[in-house]
């Protein structure tokens, strides 16, 4: 599971380093997590609401459309679909163009703890005897325990 928080302040500081005024985008993209029109639209269609771009300048009203839109299309179950979906739309996390995006993202994430693994899974400390070791993600970790080769994670 990932954590809302963690998420809304990575989005926020990708997209306008951490600003809460930011200047409009090229194509149109307003406010801390520079929310376009056609973003704003699935928003309002979805949940019966009429908020305008202007709202979206606006922290609280951009938090919320920006977590409905990623509700809707289930994009919450990881950091990286979360992320993807924001940058690249409904289907943003399968789009290679996404991908500079979320390594952007990565770094924020590890600044606050979070290491997302390549196979996106998120990265716990292994303890051996109490000693953390190094970060790995399940599927890692099974494979490690197992002495078998992981070519996926990293
Ligand atoms: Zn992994």
């Amino acid at each position: 599971m990932i954590d809302v928080h963690i998420l809304l302040s990575v989005l926020w500081l990708v997209e306008s380093s951490g600003n809460l005024h930011p200047p409009d985008g090229k194509a149109g993209e307003v406010g801390p997590y520079q929310i376009r029109q056609c973003y704003l639209d699935d928003v309002n269609n979805e949940y019966g609401t009429r908020l305008t771009l202007d709202d979206c300048r606006k922290m609280t009203a951009a938090r919320w459309v920006t977590l409905r839109y990623l509700e809707k299309y289930d994009a919450l179950s990881s950091y990286e679909k979360a992320c993807r979906v924001h940058n690249g739309g409904p289907r943003g996390h399968e789009k290679a163009c996404t991908l500079p995006y979320w390594n952007r993202c990565k770094t924020f994430l590890r600044a606050e703890g979070v290491d997302v693994c390549t196979c996106g899974e998120q990265k716990v400390r292994l303890h051996v005897n109490g000693d953390p070791v190094h970060m790995a993600c399940p599927a890692a970790m099974r494979d490690l325990v197992a002495g078998k080769k992981n070519e996926v994670c990293q």
